[in-house]
């Protein structure tokens, strides 16, 4: 287990592995480029905490010494002292990419770097480091804290004692792993976001409504969610992403993002994060916009 953890990007998945590495016992160092972000990941992980200790997940006494865990800023000297950095910022190659370049020029060189991305070469990233040998995909699921898999997918150059690092990592926080080769999407995405598209071109078609399709694929396919519930959860600008580099890197017609996705993305209906995509979450209950 790594004893001091950065974590770029404070989003739902960067907060989430924040959380679950405070618990595990790590120091966290929990990085954005925005202090409203960092302001909003330490309430959510509270909260979030709060809600497994009411569960009898975890012990309330856990929570105050996991939280005195995790430092937030935006400077990236924080990550100075960190045995491991995982990057989880927007899913934007640029974005990563420069990401990736400040965050090296921080660490120490012994340091170890991951991405969790979901869907960009693991291999493309690692090249653009000074360090691809100690460089790995660290693909947790969303939420964090309850989904029990991390997909680990190595680079061209990974060294197998990076990967088991990795390894030993994910398992301390309780997960499963489960081996991807570095492929667009690698397993879960590769699979998961096809449907999601397909479901997206069902409303677009006019073949169904919102209720009709997530009811259907509940009931009559045993899915826990809905996929359009499942694309406002993951975030309808991160699914836009995913779809994006699957249609590019595989160059295959049958991954081109639904032109209703598009429209959902340019107008900033993004899902749960932003209060509106498939679903209107003024409410308590989420209310299907089609
Ligand atoms: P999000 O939109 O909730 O959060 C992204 C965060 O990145 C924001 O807080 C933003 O301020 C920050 N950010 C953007 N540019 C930055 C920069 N230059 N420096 C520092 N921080 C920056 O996104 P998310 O859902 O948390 O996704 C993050 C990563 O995790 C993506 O690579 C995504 O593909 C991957 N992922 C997402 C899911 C999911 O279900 N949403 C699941 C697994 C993996």
């Amino acid at each position: 287990m790594f004893k001091t953890i950065g974590v770029i990007g404070a989003g739902q998945m960067g907060h989430g592995i924040a959380h679950v590495s405070a618990l595990a016992g790590a120091k966290v160092r929990l990085l954005d480029i925005s202090q409203d972000a960092l302001s909003i990941a330490l309430e959510k992980i509270k909260e979030s905490m709060d809600k497994q200790a009411r569960r009898g997940l975890i012990d309330a006494a856990e929570i105050a010494p996991a939280l005195a865990l995790i430092q937030t800023g935006t400077d990236y000297g924080m990550l100075s002292d960190c045995e491991m950095v995982i990057e989880s910022a927007t899913e934007n190659e640029e974005v990563k990419r420069e990401i990736l370049k400040s965050a090296t020029a921080a660490m120490s060189d012994q340091a170890y770097l991951a991405t969790n991305t979901s869907s960009i070469s693991i291999t493309r990233l690692a090249a653009i480091t000074d360090r691809p040998d100690r460089f790995c995909g660290c693909h947790f699921m969303n939420p964090v804290p309850s989904v029990p898999l991390v997909e680990l997918v190595r680079g061209l150059a990974t060294k197998d004692e990076t990967f088991e690092k990795f390894k030993s990592y994910a398992e301390a926080l309780g997960k499963t792993v489960a081996v991807s080769e570095d492929f667009p999407g690698f397993i879960v995405n590769r699979i998961l976001l096809p449907m999601i598209n397909e479901a997206i071109y069902t409303l677009y078609e006019g073949v169904g409504s919102v209720t009709a399709i997530d009811t259907a694929m509940k009931l009559g396919t045993r899915h826990p969610l809905g996929p359009l519930e499942l694309a406002d959860f993951i975030g309808l600008d991160t699914c836009f992403a995913i779809l994006s580099v699957l249609h590019a890197d595989l160059a295959d017609a049958k991954y081109r993002p639904c032109p209703l996705l598009v429209k959902y993305v340019e107008a900033g209906w993004l899902g749960v994060k932003t209060g509106r995509g498939f679903y209107d979450y003024a409410e308590d209950i989420p209310r299907p916009t089609r």
